[in-house]
């Protein structure tokens, strides 16, 4: 059976990178649907569109333009053995909708990682995150730069502040997570699958945290 890891966490807690290095480690496809979004929205296609008006305000963008987004991409070949979903679900309705795709593939959500910080720390690590234009990879420019600034170890392609980590966006953000995901977080602690985790820790330990909870 396909594993599904739901990771759950508020905005610059770190899931993104977190997400990448679980994909890495367990070789399972990483889905951003935030990534999916900006792919969108680089490559002009209506899709991407329609998401800037809500990703520009740090509104969510509505449920049923991302849930099928997500539903095309885990149908494709590389998410057989199942994903990493990294901002996805992020609403009831969404969440519901991923129980029920899963069921086709006679799946389900595995394992509900839930990373944690106090906004002090989100303000602090959104203002200064720098992401990669290429593939997303993500530095800041205090706790984890890059080695050249403004350049990407990884592929080299160009660093760039996303629009949405501006300070009173990352409040908004923040705002909507509390009050659109926060109830998952009970959802799933409901079902035993939530996992919590210290966010506030450094990159690699919180991986390790991550890892040893998912192994037991
Ligand atoms: P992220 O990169 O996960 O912080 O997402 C950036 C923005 O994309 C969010 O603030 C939303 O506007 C949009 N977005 C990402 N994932 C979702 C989702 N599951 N549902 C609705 N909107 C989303």
């Amino acid at each position: 059976m396909a594993t599904f890891i739901v990771l759950l966490g508020p905005p610059g807690v770190g899931k993104g990178t977190q997400a990448k290095i679980l994909a890495e480690t367990t070789k399972l496809a990483h889905v951003s649907s935030g990534d999916l979004f900006r792919e969108n929205l680089k490559n002009q296609t209506e899709l991407g569109k329609l998401a800037k008006s809500f990703m520009d305000k740090g509104e969510l963008v509505p449920d049923d333009v991302t849930i099928s987004m997500i539903r095309e991409r885990i149908s494709r070949p590389d998410c057989e053995a199942g994903a990493i979903l990294d901002g996805f679900p992020r609403t009831p309705t969404q969440a519901d909708a991923l129980e029920k795709m899963l069921a086709e593939f006679a799946s389900e959500v595995n394992a509900v990682p839930y990373i944690t910080a106090d906004e002090s720390v989100l303000v602090e690590r959104t203002g200064g995150r720098w992401t990669c234009r290429e593939h997303g990879h993500i530095y800041h420019e205090k706790f984890s730069p890059p080695q050249k600034t403004g350049v990407c170890d990884f592929d080299g392609s160009e660093l760039y502040q996303r629009d949405d980590d501006k300070v009173e966006t990352v409040t908004k953000r923040i705002r909507v997570y509390l009050e659109q995901t926060m109830p998952l977080v009970e959802y799933y602690r409901k079902c035993g699958k939530l996992l919590e985790i210290d966010g506030a820790q450094p990159v690699e330990q919180v991986t390790r945290v991550l890892l040893s909870a998912l192994n037991k």
